[in-house]
Order: C-alpha cells, then structure tokens, then sequence
C-alpha cells in the first residue's frame, strides 16, 4: 500500500504550477497551515509497541478525559481518513488549500528507529497520496523520526525531493530531549538549506502531573509545550545558528509571545542567560510564524501587532474539538485587522512560505488595498509612529489506538 502511494506521488508529484483556487465563494483565498490527518497503516504498524507511559496525552489523562477523547475519536474518524470528506469539510468553510500534517498522536518518537523510519514512511506517503490526487487543494508536510536524527536527515530529504512537500510537523521536544540538543543541528542545517517550513506542533505537556484534571494537559499543557521549546530554540542558539529557518509555531506560539519582555530582562541582567546568543531573545522570536488558533480576536491583533500581519497564518486543528470551525470567519470579523493583513494571514503568507501558487483574483484582494503590502504592513508603521508595539517589526522576512485518536 505504501509503496503505491510512493509510486502515485512520483508519477503526479505535486508542482507549483498547479492552479490553485481561491475565492470561489468570495472570500478571502485561505490556506490552512495547521490540519490532521491520521495514518490507519501506522497505527496498526506500532500497536503492538504502544507504552501508555511514553505520551503524555494519554498519560496525564483523567477518565473523563479519556471518555471525551474516545468519543470525539470515533466521531472524527471519517474527517481524519477520508479526503473525499476533507474536501467537503473545507469547501464549507473556504480553505483553499490545507498543508496536511500527522495528528500529533502518531509522531511516534517513542519506538525504536526502524519502526519510527518505517511509520513515518507509511504517514508521509500517506499524505503524498492525497496532494498527488488533489494538487490543488493540498500540500503536505511531513513527519520525521526524530529518534533517530540521522533517518530524520534522510526521510526530511526524501519529504521534499522525493514526495514534493513544502515542510515537516516536528513536536516540542523528543521523549524529554529538547530541540536545541546539539543531537538535532543537522536536522536544523537541513530544513535551513532545503528553505522548507518546519510547523512545530505539541503533543501534550511532557511534565504533566499536575494537569491530567479537565484536559489540562492540552488546554494549557500544549501552549505551555510550546512556550519552553520556543524559549530552548532562542537561549539554545538554534534560531541564531540557523537565521534563515522558516518555523511556524502551533496554537499561536504558546505563552511566550504573549510575555516575551522577560526573556529580554534575563538576558540582560543574567550571564547564564546568555551562553549561546548574544542579541536579545525577543529578536529571535521575531522570526517565527504563528498559527491564527487563539480564539480571541484581542489574542490576534495582539500577535499581529507585536510580530507583523506577515507574521500569521490560518489555522484549524482540523478535526479536533479544540479547532475553529470558521477559521475566515474569525479572521474577517477581527476589527483591528485591514483588508490587506486579512488577506495576507488568511493565505497569502503562506502561499509565500510553502510555494502556493495565488490564484490571480486571489492576488486582487491583496492590491485592493493602497496600503503596503504584507511584509510592511502600513497600520505597523502607524502603530510604531503612534508609540504603541514599539518592539513591532517585521522580520524578513484508537481501543487504545481510538483513544489515543481522540487527541490532537
Ligand atoms: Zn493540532
């Protein structure tokens, strides 16, 4: 099965002169970064294996959570399998395109090398298969086994020579081991020199004692998750070893851009917060991107404010039950956002980001207005002369395995 989706994917890889649609409805042209799709082929490959101790979701879970995850597993598994359904779920809500990535359940660092080598391969022919059949309307970002940094290497290389994808979904840290262990530098030099998007994407708080109550593990756990591998890719040196990664972080970055002045102040005031970077960390957190999950259209324009409109974009969490369910809703509807930043959060950055072609009318709404384009948003430069986002400035810029399922 696995190798004729390679096969499919190599002879119709996914090609940048696709037309893409957009504003068929008339609406904004919208590409939804942040999306699962779950892989039934590697769920049985590493059942067998399955410790409850090694994922945290599952771990750090009351039973009323467990009940709430099996039951949203069995009502979301035809959105999660099914393209055909997929398509029908995005044309409702007027996503163009989605950058498919594994549910978070299936990254599967937990096994030995061979079985993450051989789940990951199953998982990202998986989604080759659906971008091969439907060029169009999806790209795919791959998962990597990173256990193993040297088959990460290599199945990252097969991802985007091979499979034709635009990026990868990596977790906050793998089995305790963050991302700034000197173990991962030649996975970061790859994903820099292949210029892809590395979507980062939690799985669960992996400190979790205190918060296996109400779901806390993942309401507060996953921005928390987030917040500390951000802050370890800053003060670990990786995002200044690398400037030219692309990194989009999950559920809109976490915590940390939401009280990043601290990180400045230690920096400042303390020698060992300055062992590997020497500019100060804020100028690092300018460079990524974050998704437009935050529920709170003050949460947006915040972000927007501090990091640039260029800095946004669209997200689901498709088909969770911790998703939007109309994400351009939420975007148009924000009253501190212009046209042109809409248009840019919605889809056109990351077109730019994952090589979408903009359908021409798509690009219309984008010159609508008269105001600068996304990448010098003309109300940043208002907002800096006015005094207010000082520090904004754009940068460059189911049993089990059901359960398990129910979880994102
Ligand atoms: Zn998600």
């Amino acid at each position: 099965m696995a190798h004729r989706h390679v096969s499919a994917a190599k002879s119709r890889p996914p090609t940048l002169r696709a037309p893409v649609k957009g504003g068929r409805t008339g609406r904004l042209f919208a590409v939804d970064i942040h999306c699962h799709i779950l892989t039934p082929e590697a769920e049985a490959l590493v059942k067998p294996h399955f410790r409850p101790e090694t994922d945290p979701l599952f771990k750090f879970a009351s039973p009323e959570t467990r009940e709430v995850n099996r039951l949203q597993a069995q009502s979301i598994c035809d959105r999660i399998t099914s393209v055909e359904t997929r398509l029908k779920v995005m044309d409702k809500a007027g996503i163009d395109v989605q950058a498919v990535s594994t549910a978070p359940s299936q990254y599967y660092y937990w096994t030995d090398p061979e079985i993450g080598r051989e789940s990951a391969r199953l998982i990202n022919d998986r989604i080759a298969a659906a971008v091969a059949a439907h060029p169009d309307r999806f790209v795919g970002l791959g998962t990597l086994p990173l256990q193993a940094p040297d088959l990460a290497v290599a199945e990252l290389e097969r991802c985007v020579k091979q499979l034709g994808m635009r990026g990868v979904e990596i977790a906050t840290n793998v089995q305790g081991i963050d991302l700034s262990d000197a173990r991962f530098r030649r996975l970061w030099a790859k994903a820099e020199e292949l210029g892809i998007l590395v979507f980062m994407h939690p799985g669960g708080f992996s400190d979790g004692q205190r918060l296996a109550q109400h779901y806390l593990i993942n309401v507060i756990g996953n921005p928390l998750e987030s917040t500390i591998a951000v802050s370890h890719l800053i003060f670990g040196g990786v995002l200044d070893a690398y400037p030219k990664l692309k990194i989009c972080v999950a559920h809109g970055g976490g915590y940390l851009a939401a009280y990043s002045g601290r990180m400045d102040h230690a920096h400042a005031a303390r020698s060992d917060c300055r062992l590997h970077i020497k500019r100060p960390p804020t100028r690092y957190l300018k460079k990524l991107y974050f998704d437009t999950i935050v529920f709170t259209h003050h949460q947006l324009e915040y972000l927007k404010d501090l990091y640039g409109a260029d800095h946004l974009l669209l997200g689901t969490d498709y088909p969770y039950d911790m998703g939007v369910d109309d994400p351009l809703g939420f975007i148009e509807g924000a009253p501190g956002l212009r046209r042109d930043e809409k248009a840019a959060i919605a889809g056109l950055n990351a077109a730019r980001l994952l090589k979408i072609r903009v359908p021409a009318k798509a690009g219309r709404a984008k010159k609508k207005s008269k105001a600068a384009p996304a990448k010098k948003p003309a109300a940043k430069k208002a907002a800096k002369a006015a005094g207010r986002a000082s520090s904004a400035k754009p940068q460059k810029a189911r049993k089990l395995a059901t359960a398990r399922r129910g979880r994102k």
